[in-house]
């Protein structure tokens, strides 16, 4: 079962989201402050993190990047609580890797969908660290890509690009779902830049190029 940790000391918000995520099958535990929620995370490791901003010992930006910063848990996933939407963009802004932002007071099936969106998106795990589709493999660790027989040079932002497409092989990931994963940003008018990377990952892929296939109006998927 997928865990979830909330931090957020407003007890009323807190609790809505404990009994609706429980509701809908997600293990979840509250925390109203920093101290008890870093006890517990060298303990459990939860799937997906809910961090407020604004907390009686800490703040959720400090938080995050400490979870950044540490090995154990740096690659889990985060989507912060803000109470101003003027303090979210400043969030977004520092570029800290949070993966979703909600602007408080929310609706709480709006979060449940956030949740499960992000949940959808962590990588699965496989026993190989090289993954693959068809005659592309590519190696997130040495950060290898062949085509063929051919090993195929790109850059920093092409390699996510099409490691981000393998890993979610048969998905259609929408330009906003490749910005935010890929550029870690949702600003919209920006995803132009999602379609200049591809094209050039394309003609970098030779004739594989058309394994990345175009979903019109919707995004790009492979496989
Ligand atoms: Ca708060």
């Amino acid at each position: 079962m997928n865990k979830i940790f909330c931090v957020e000391d407003e007890e009323n918000i807190r609790e809505l989201v404990e009994y609706t995520l429980t509701n809908v099958g997600y293990d979840v535990k509250g925390f109203s402050c920093a101290k008890d929620f870093f006890e517990e995370i060298k303990v459990s490791s939860p799937t997906l993190i809910l961090l407020d901003i604004m907390l009686p010992d800490s703040d959720g930006i400090s938080i995050l990047s400490e979870l950044r910063h540490d090995n154990s848990t740096k690659d889990i996933p985060v989507i912060m609580l803000t109470a101003k939407s003027g303090q979210m963009d400043k969030i977004k802004g520092l570029n800290l890797g949070a993966d979703d932002y909600i602007t408080k007071p929310f609706d709480i099936m709006e979060l449940v969908a956030r949740i499960n969106a992000v949940i959808r998106r962590i990588p699965k795990k496989e026993k190989s660290k090289e993954y693959s589709y068809k005659e592309i493999s590519i190696d997130p660790v040495s950060r290898k890509v062949t085509a063929g027989n051919d090993e195929i040079t790109l850059t920093y932002k092409e390699f996510e690009l099409l490691y981000t497409l393998i890993v979610n092989k048969g998905i259609v990931l929408s330009r906003e779902t490749l910005m935010l994963k890929v550029w870690e940003t949702d600003f919209e008018g920006e995803t132009r830049t999602v379609d200049v990377h591809i094209r050039s990952l394309r003609q970098k892929l030779g004739q594989f190029g058309e394994y990345i296939q175009t979903i019109r109006n919707v995004g790009y998927k492979v496989g």
